[in-house]
């Protein structure tokens, strides 16, 4: 088992670390990394005083139903492991790992 490796046009190589967690003690809800992120993963969630996540629609003006907004992975297969979310993330939130095979 190795790391999937990518090969450049220019011959350098690119080693993919896809999306595997967000922390979401320490996300604040920023919506930074949603909006950098091109591959519809993820997706800003609200997390009502039970501790139980509810949707939000966007355009959703009452926030009276949850307590904090929270960025959660919904599509976790569209990563292509290019890392900006996490670049981008002032929290530090991310985990990523390469891809075996
Ligand atoms: S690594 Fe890239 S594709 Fe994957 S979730 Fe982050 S920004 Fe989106
Ligand atoms: S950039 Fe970080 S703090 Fe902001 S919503 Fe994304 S994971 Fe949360």
């Amino acid at each position: 088992m190795s790391d999937i490796t990518v090969t450049m046009p220019d011959g350098r190589t690119w080693v993919p670390k896809f999306v595997k967690t967000i922390n979401q003690e320490k996300c604040i809800g920023c919506g930074r990394c949603f909006k950098v992120c091109g591959r519809e993963v993820l997706q800003l969630v609200g997390i009502d005083h039970e501790g139980e996540i509810v949707s939000i629609a966007s355009d959703e003006e009452d926030d009276d139903e949850y307590e904090k907004k929270v960025m959660t992975i919904a599509n976790q297969m569209n990563c292509v492991g290019c890392e900006a979310c996490s670049k981008i993330c002032p929290k530090k939130c991310y985990t990523h790992e390469p891809m075996t095979a």
